[in-house]
C-alpha cells in the first residue's frame, strides 16, 4: 500500500471559466491557470504522483509549456493514471477537500464525483469528496481563490 498527499491553490479571477473535478461550475469568476485550473485535479494528480514516487505536476507537466495551455487537467490525471499502472500500481481510494468560500459547491458534489468515478475507473464509495468555508480567515475578499487537499491510497496491481 501506499500513500499520497498534496494540495493545489489558484486565484479566483473574472473572465474565465469555472471548473472542478472536470465539471464546470456556474460562477461569476473561474480559477487562473496555465491550464483549465482544475485545482481538485490538480491536487489528485500530484497526490497520485507522490504515492507512486512519480516526479511532482509542476515537473512532468510545466507551466511555461505551451503543449499545456488551457489544456483540460483530466489530461494530467490519465496520464498520471498511466504511470502508475506501468509502475504496477492502481487506485485504491481517494479522499478531497476543496476549500473554497465561493461559490457554494455542495449541489455539485453528486455530478463531481461520478465524474471522478469515471476517470479514475473507482467506484464511487472509494471516493470521499467535499468542501470546507474559510469565513474569511485564509482568503481575502478581495483576493479570492479555490484550494484543494488530496489524500490518495495506491495498492499493487
Ligand atoms: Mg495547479
Amino acid at each position: 500500500m501506499k500513500i499520497g498527499f498534496s494540495f493545489d491553490v489558484h486565484p479566483l479571477v473574472r473572465g474565465r471559466k469555472l471548473v472542478l473535478g472536470g465539471i464546470p461550475i456556474e460562477h461569476d469568476k473561474g480559477l487562473l491557470g496555465h491550464s483549465d485550473g482544475d485545482v481538485v485535479l490538480h491536487a489528485l494528480t500530484d497526490a497520485l504522483l507522490s504515492a507512486g514516487g512519480l516526479p511532482d505536476i509542476g515537473t512532468l507537466f510545466p507551466d511555461t509549456d505551451p503543449a499545456f495551455k488551457d489544456r483540460e487537467s483530466s489530461f494530467f490525471l490519465l496520464v498520471a493514471l498511466n504511470k502508475l499502472h506501468e509502475k504496477g500500481y492502481k487506485v485504491d481510494q481517494v479522499d478531497l477537500t476543496i476549500v473554497a468560500d465561493e461559490p457554494k459547491l455542495s449541489p455539485y458534489y453528486v455530478k463531481m464525483k461520478k465524474n471522478l468515478s469515471r476517470l479514475l475507473n473507482l467506484s464511487e464509495d472509494r471516493i470521499s469528496l467535499k468542501a470546507r468555508r474559510t469565513e474569511g480567515l485564509i482568503f481575502q475578499k478581495d483576493k479570492p481563490g479555490i484550494m484543494c487537499f488530496a489524500l490518495v491510497v495506491l495498492t499493487s496491481l
